[in-house]
């Protein structure tokens, strides 16, 4: 197990484009362990890997549903469809809040650690979640698209947690 450090905002490497990962070589499966271990360890449902410094386009997530973690390499919205709006939070920008709209389901494709094409479906916070991230190959932070943006005390944080892993309860019940 090997945690990362998760970059802060502001921070350049947050704003730029990541590259496509072309071959996916010893080092990129041990990235992709190690991101999900980052994002385990500070209670997080996504991780890009510009958040750990390295950019390229990478992605992990766990909302805590039949998916379990996915790993998605070089991912790509394929379709989306609906809207929902919503808070939104981010490990790089720890203690912050927005609402932001985003389409309520999304199609991705992506490759997985053994460079096989996946295509995940996800609604609700998944969906949420894919867009976040693959947001952040693409240098946005979901700062940039939130309607509202505000710091929220330390106690609230805990609640935010509890409603993130009810809603994604629900969504097992659907
Ligand atoms: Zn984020």
């Amino acid at each position: 197990m090997a945690i990362r450090e998760i970059v802060l905002e502001p921070n350049e490497v947050l704003h730029q484009v990541a590259e496509e990962v072309k071959e996916i070589t010893p080092a990129i499966r041990k990235l992709l362990t190690d991101m999900a271990d980052t994002m385990y360890d500070a209670d997080g449902v996504g991780l890009a890997a510009p958040q750990v410094g390295i950019l390229k386009r990478i992605i992990v997530i766990d909302v805590g549903d039949d998916n379990g973690l996915i790993e998605m390499i070089n991912p790509e919205i394929i379709a989306s469809e609906g809207e929902q709006f919503g808070p939104e939070g981010c490990l790089s920008i720890p203690g912050y809040r927005g609402d932001v709209r985003r389409a309520n389901q999304v199609t991705v494709k992506g490759l997985n650690r053994k460079g096989k094409e996946i295509t995940i479906t996800g609604t609700e916070l998944l969906a949420r979640a894919f867009q976040h991230e693959i947001d952040h190959l693409n240098g946005i932070l979901y700062t940039e698209l939130a309607e509202n943006y505000y710091e929220i005390p330390p106690e609230e944080e805990e609640q935010f947690e509890q409603e993130q892993e009810q809603q994604a309860t629900n969504e097992k019940k659907e």
